[in-house]
């Protein structure tokens, strides 16, 4: 049975280790803890807000309402030929758990996105990506529950508009759905995306010219391990702000000014700023004030050091944009959500 707690402290729900209460919290284990949420929430008149893994979000303040802390799991292989198998998994399974299942059964082009954190219902939010791949390359569809409503819909990728770090679930649909699970359509022979980063690189370290799977799986594990903090040592979201995306002619006029300013051609003509090299040079990298910092490895990481409030990180983040404006006329954007 459902079971509903009033001012519960969520901090601990997040990698940041920063929040506030919610004023009703619940945790699902199933389909019908949901309904019965949905329904309490209906006659309550209280709004639902999910939270998964809470690795991408930033708490800011008490939340109105009703929190749902997911926890509806498993995965399973639900069609299968020769060529490709589609998986699906239920949202609150853990992102790298679905991976490893998928990896167990010689399932190809989930490899690269091994090691993020959260849920798989998170995932297609901000159409989550790493070493040259992202979400949406193997997405199938999705199931998702209309929180008003509680009626199921399906939704292709063409319906989730995925971009870069970003769906219709943060924008005009923000709120609405609860991703039920999440169905993606994975290759049963190799096809591996070795380019980006340094995976090749360290796969040739190792000696290892043909590749499998586990291989993969490894180097993109020890790649991470040695680059990234660890948010139970170091309380993070992982990259706190997204890549910068401008035209052409403001790249080749910054590039004039930085000629080693890193830049990749994005989607729509646009190219892409890693928001990393912005900050470093702006001085953030490395940088604290009081609890709160730019990680000195990863400049891109916002690290609560010691018991930081919401308000120092809203204060330090207001202070990196404004240097990053100010040296290179770009705006960042937050990619963690904050609420
Ligand atoms: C160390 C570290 C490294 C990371 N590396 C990467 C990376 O390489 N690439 C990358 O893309 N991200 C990365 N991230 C960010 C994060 O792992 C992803 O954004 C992940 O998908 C968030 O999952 P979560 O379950 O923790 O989501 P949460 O933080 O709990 O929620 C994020 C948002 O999704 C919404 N949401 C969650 N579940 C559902 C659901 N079932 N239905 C509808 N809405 C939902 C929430 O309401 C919230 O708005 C990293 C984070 C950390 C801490």
């Amino acid at each position: 049975m459902l079971k509903i707690e009033r001012n519960k402290e969520l901090a601990p729900f997040t990698t940041l280790r920063i929040g506030a209460a919610a004023e009703f919290f619940a945790v699902l284990k199933s389909r019908s803890d949901l309904e019965a949420a949905i329904i309490w929430a209906k006659e309550h008149r209280k709004k639902i807000w999910i939270l998964g893994g809470g690795s991408n979000v930033l708490i800011s303040q008490e939340v109105r309402g009703l929190v749902l802390k997911n926890e509806i799991k498993g995965s399973e292989i639900v069609e299968r030929n020769d060529d490709y198998a589609l998986v699906e998994a239920k949202s609150g399974e853990i992102w790298t758990k679905f991976v490893n299942f998928t990896v167990q059964h010689g399932l190809y082009g989930l490899e690269n996105l091994f090691l993020i954190y959260g849920t798989v219902g998170a995932a297609p939010v901000q159409n989550i990506g790493a070493y040259g791949v992202e979400l949406k390359d193997v997405f199938y569809h999705l199931k998702a529950i209309d929180l008003k409503t509680g009626h199921e819909k399906i939704f292709s990728a063409r319906d989730c508009r995925f971009a870069y770090r970003d769906s219709i679930f943060k924008h005009q649909l923000r709120g609405r759905y609860f991703i039920y699970s999440v169905t993606v359509k994975l290759k049963r022979q190799p096809d591996f995306k070795l380019d980006y980063g340094s995976i090749r690189e360290e796969l040739l370290k190792r000696n290892i010219k043909e590749p499998r799977l586990r291989d993969i799986v490894k180097v993109i594990e020890e790649i991470r391990n040695a680059k990234l903090p660890n948010p139970a040592l170091s309380p993070n979201a992982g990259s706190f702000f997204k890549n910068v995306e401008i035209s052409r002619a403001k790249s080749e006029a910054l590039l004039k000014r930085y000629p080693d300013l890193p830049h990749f051609s994005a989607s729509g003509g646009k190219v892409k700023i890693p928001a990393g090299w912005l900050i470093e040079k702006a001085g953030f990298r490395g940088k604290r004030i009081g609890p709160v910092g730019m990680h000195d490895k990863q400049a891109l990481v916002l690290v609560n050091y010691d018991g930081a409030s919401a308000k120092q990180v809203l204060a330090f983040i207001k202070k990196v944009k404004a240097a990053v404006k100010k040296k290179f006329a770009l705006d960042l954007e937050e990619e963690v959500n904050i609420l």
